[in-house]
This record gives structure tokens, C-alpha cells and sequence, in this order.
């Protein structure tokens, strides 16, 4: 009995929901699901490790109770220790426990409370609106995630595990190019598939390899070059085949969104070209490169995150294309938290790790004193917190802190502080972290309320949403950003990889009315400043450059910008 990797993930996974049902120890859970992913992303087949008695423990994840496991499944195909905790739950519950993505205790808490016990009778609900009503739009997403067979990622997430896949790919004997594609390509917040384009011996050779990855589940030809892969996690991956000398075309073909394409189609057509294989070596158009495309085409070269079919053709023909803002051009990060309220790192700690990611400043900006549950600083405390950064400062060499504080948006749309501690402050951020429910009306008057406050510089994670768990609250944008305009404050681009708001649209909506958006990470701790590359992405597209983005500039422009 040799298992596929693929098969033998599932198992780990299944074990994992098993165990949370049968209130098992919350490490001892992660640890199998860590497992899970782990061998998925093997490039040996477990089977032929077990088969060569390998120490299985040697993988990264692996102990020894988990790596006894894996050698059971392999040699008998069956996991006692599974059937075993199966054999203690009731059959719904057995149901929820096939979908590794939903949490059971959440559902089985809506099943009591709805009086149901079926998946069947849970997606009625859904679609009636009552999960909405009873448990909140965070619950319906994590449900309807959980039901889906093809469930959608975190560009944070998906990326590394586009990497991974992406080394097997270039390992496939006879494979000459990989590249990523799609939306991933993109840079969009979330992705559903992951798309490759790959050069090799032939398509029939490359599918077939690839086949033989562990994390593959199913596979569906897609047509000649092209093939759909399931991996037993529920990502998606294609691949499509080319020919090395369509690549490029390959790649514009394989990268833009529908809308884009479009409008490439019918630039080509203004030119007389038609825009296919074809029709490009009709015209002897080199179609081997995407920037020989472009060119070929008098466009400029359009960058993979603006492809999406919002103007950019025109602009790329009216070399109009912005030079869009990279990690390289940013000066420092206003938005981070530390020990006083929900971090995890001292000021201190945040500088220097700042520093060595050649950063000229940073900004502390602790939360205020209503968000109790994140420990929120008291007027007396900020006071104290500023002299604090006094004496930091004066310890630091290379990197200066400045003092803020993220400040609250009341209901009323007064800020946490009194205005004579403000004053105290660098600037602000001002962000909303309550009474969500208020309608497009109020919240929109709650942030111009608190935007007409002398004090208020930045606009905090501006809709409040969390990607694929909860949509923000609604607001009148436009009016927001013309407010903002007038009153001389700016957004930022929150660059937590479930947040990224404002959204590329709105970005870029603030951008054409001369608002300035800052590119912050709000990390609560020194590794999450890893996240601006997130913030970046969705900076580019905004179709930000660097003029676009506050905090490209220097301490004393940045003091003159905060001036109202
Ligand atoms: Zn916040
Ligand atoms: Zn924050």
C-alpha cells in the first residue's frame, strides 16, 4: 500500500479537526496540521521514504508520534488513531469534520443555537441570511470558506507557497522557463489559482510530472497546453504550456485580468495587428518576450499589478504609465505597536529592527486609551511613553522615533485624547476599532467629524475590513477623500497581509485627488514589519509613485506635510 503525499496530508488534516472536536490540546493540533503542509510540499514521495526505512523525523515538523503515523498510513493505509477519535463523534459532527477549513466549535455553536445538525440545513441558513443576522459577517465568511471546494488565500500566504511549487516546476526534467502568472502575478490581495507558465520538452511530459507532486489531488486537462491541478489543501494550481518562442505572449495571455486583454485586443486592432500567436508572427513581431510585445504594440511596458484593465493600455500608449513606488524608495514606517499596548517588542526593540532594514525613522503609535483589550494607554501613560522616546532618541544613532499614537475614532467622532496631550504628539493616526454596525451615513460623518479635529493626520486601515473573514463598513469614499483634501490629512495602505485597506481602487482614487497615503505595517511586533512588501504590492496597484507616498520623504518634510 504506498499512499500519495497528497493522501496522507488529508489524513493529518482530517486528525487535526478530529482532535479540536474531541478538545485535544491546541499545540498537538498544530502541529499535525503543520505536518500536513509540510508534506505536501515534499518533493520525495513519503512512501518511498518510508519504503527506504528514511528517518522521517529529519523532516521539518515531523516528531516522533507524527512520523509512527506516517509510516502506518503508508504500510497499511489506514490511521488508527483516527478512527479512533472518529468513533467518539456523533455523525453531524463527523460531517463538519470532512471540511478541514471550517472551525467546529464555531459551526457546532451555530448549529445549537439554529437548532439544525446538517451541512445541508447550515448552507440553507447561509443563503437566508440568518448567520448573517445572528452570528455577524466574520462568521458567514469563515462558513462559506469552509464550504467552498475552491477556496481563496492571502496573496501573503500564497506566495510562498507559489515559491515552493514554483522550485518542484524548474526541478521537472526537461523544463526550461517557469514564471509565475495570474493573479499572483498581479499582486491582488487574494488568490484563487495559482497560474504558471512553463517552457519544456513538451506539454504531455510537463502535466504528467507534475502529476506526480504529492500535494496533487485531482488534475483536469484544460485543453492542449493547459491543465487544472487540485491540491489536497483545495488550492488550485495551472500550469499552462509554451512554446519558448510565444513565451512572452504566453505570459501577457496567462498575467492580465479579462478587461485588460480586452483593451490590448482592441489597441491591437487601432494598429491592424491581430493579437494572437498567429497573428503576431503574421506581422514577424517577436513573440518570445513580453517587452518586445508591448513595444512592438508603441506601448510602454505595463507592469504585471496594473494589468487589470483600468486605463492602462491608454496611459502605456500615452507613455503616461506612473513609475510606480517600490520598497527601496520608503524612508521609514508610521504605524507600529509595541510592549505598552498590544505589541510585542519595546520601542527600543522596533527602532533598531527598523534600522537595519535601512529605515530613517519610525513612528510608535500605540493604541489609545477606550481599546481596553489591548491595553490602551491613559493620558498619564502616552505623557510618559513620550518621554520615553525622548530618551530612546538621544541612545539611537541612524534612526529617529517619532511620537504618535494610534487614536480611536469615537462613536461621535471626537478622538480618545483631549486635544493638549495631541499636541504632544508628532501626529496622529486615527483609526476606528468599534460599533462597526453604524450605517454608510454615520460612519462616514464619524471620520469627517473627527477629520475637522486640528490634531488628526492619518486615516487608520480605513474600512475596518479583514480579508476573507470580514467586509469593512461601508463609506462614502469620495466624500472622505475630498474631506481629507481640504482638511490636509492623509490615508495610509495598511500593509497587515488580512487588511491592505484602503484597497488598490480607493488608493488610487485618493491619489487623483493629490491626497497623500502612507505605506505602514501597524506590526505589533518586530517580524511583522516584514509585512510592508504586502503594502507595497497593493501600493503599485494603486498605481502609486513615489511622490504618491508619505513616508518616501524625510523627517523634516514629513513634520511640514503633518502641519495644518
Ligand atoms: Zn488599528
Ligand atoms: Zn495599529
Amino acid at each position: 500500500m504506498a499512499e500519495s503525499n497528497a493522501a496522507v496530508a488529508e489524513l493529518l488534516r482530517r486528525y487535526a479537526t478530529a482532535l479540536t472536536l474531541n478538545s485535544a490540546d491546541r499545540f498537538k493540533v498544530r502541529a499535525y496540521r503543520r505536518a500536513a503542509e509540510t508534506i505536501e510540499s515534499l518533493d520525495d514521495d513519503v512512501a518511498t521514504l518510508v519504503a527506504r526505512k528514511r528517518d522521517l523525523t529529519s523532516i521539518p515538523g515531523v516528531g516522533k508520534a507524527i512520523s509512527r503515523t506516517i509510516e502506518e498510513i503508508v504500510r497499511t493505509g489506514r490511521f488508527s488513531l483516527l478512527d479512533q477519535a472518529l468513533s467518539k463523534l456523533e455523525p453531524e459532527v463527523l460531517e463538519i469534520a470532512a471540511r478541514p477549513a471550517l472551525d467546529p466549535k464555531k459551526v457546532l455553536r451555530v448549529y445549537k443555537k439554529l437548532k439544525i445538525n446538517s451541512l445541508d440545513q447550515l448552507r440553507q441558513r447561509l443563503d437566508s441570511g440568518e448567520v448573517r443576522e445572528l452570528f455577524g459577517a466574520r462568521m458567514e465568511y469563515h462558513i462559506r470558506r469552509g464550504l467552498d471546494d475552491r477556496p481563496r488565500m492571502l496573496l501573503y500566504e500564497a506566495e510562498p507557497l507559489a515559491l515552493r511549487i514554483e522550485a518542484h516546476v524548474r526541478k521537472i526534467p526537461g523544463v526550461t522557463r517557469v514564471a509565475l502568472a495570474g493573479s499572483l502575478r498581479r499582486k491582488k490581495d487574494t488568490v484563487g489559482d495559482i497560474n504558471f507558465v512553463v517552457a519544456g520538452k513538451s506539454a504531455a511530459s510537463v502535466f504528467k510530472a507534475f502529476s506526480k507532486y504529492g500535494a496533487v489531488k485531482s488534475a483536469e486537462r484544460r485543453g492542449k497546453d493547459q491543465m487544472s491541478f487540485r491540491l489536497s489543501s483545495g488550492i488550485g494550481v495551472t500550469l499552462t504550456w509554451s512554446r519558448p518562442e510565444e513565451w512572452g505572449w504566453q505570459l501577457i495571455l496567462q498575467t492580465g485580468s479579462a478587461a485588460h486583454l480586452d483593451d490590448l485586443r482592441a489597441h491591437g486592432t487601432r494598429r491592424k495587428i491581430d493579437l494572437s500567436a498567429e497573428g503576431l508572427s503574421k506581422k514577424k513581431i517577436h513573440a518570445s518576450e513580453e517587452e518586445q510585445i508591448y513595444r512592438s504594440l508603441r506601448l510602454h511596458f505595463i507592469e504585471p499589478e496594473l494589468r487589470e484593465g483600468r486605463g492602462e493600455v491608454e496611459a502605456g500608449a500615452a507613455r503616461k504609465l506612473p513609475s510606480l513606488v517600490t520598497l527601496e524608495d520608503l524612508k521609514g514606517d508610521l504605524h507600529m505597536h509595541t510592549t505598552a499596548s498590544d505589541g510585542a517588542n519595546t520601542i527600543r526593540e522596533m527602532a533598531e529592527a527598523a534600522k537595519t532594514r535601512g529605515y530613517q525613522y519610525i513612528a510608535i503609535t500605540d493604541h489609545s486609551q477606550s481599546l481596553k483589550i489591548t491595553n490602551g494607554l491613559s493620558e498619564k501613560r502616552l505623557l510618559q511613553q513620550i518621554k520615553n522616546v525622548d530618551k530612546v532618541n538621544t541612545r539611537l544613532k541612524g534612526i529617529f522615533v517619532l511620537k504618535s499614537a494610534e487614536v480611536d475614532i469615537l462613536e461621535d467622532g471626537r478622538l480618545d485624547y483631549s486635544n493638549s496631550v495631541l499636541k504632544e504628539l508628532d501626529f496622529t493616526i486615527c483609526s476606528i476599532h468599534s460599533r462597526f454596525g453604524l450605517n454608510r451615513e454615520q460612519q462616514t460623518e464619524r471620520i469627517l467629524r473627527a477629520m475637522d479635529n486640528p490634531h488628526f493626520n492619518i486615516l487608520g486601515h480605513a474600512t475596518g475590513r479583514l480579508l476573507l473573514k470580514r467586509e469593512g463598513y461601508e463609506l462614502d469614499i469620495d466624500r472622505i477623500i475630498e474631506h481629507a483634501k481640504q482638511a490636509g490629512c492623509h490615508f495610509e495602505i495598511n500593509s497587515s497581509p488580512d487588511r491592505l485597506d484602503l484597497s488598490d481602487e480607493h488608493a488610487r482614487l485618493a491619489k487623483e485627488q493629490g491626497v497623500k497615503i502612507a505605506v505602514n505595517t501597524d506590526a505589533h511586533s518586530i517580524d511583522e514589519l516584514d509585512f510592508i512588501s504586502a503594502g507595497i504590492n497593493q501600493a503599485r496597484r494603486a498605481w502609486l509613485e513615489p511622490k504618491d507616498v508619505l513616508n518616501t520623504v524625510s523627517v523634516a518634510k514629513l513634520r511640514k506635510l503633518f502641519q495644518r
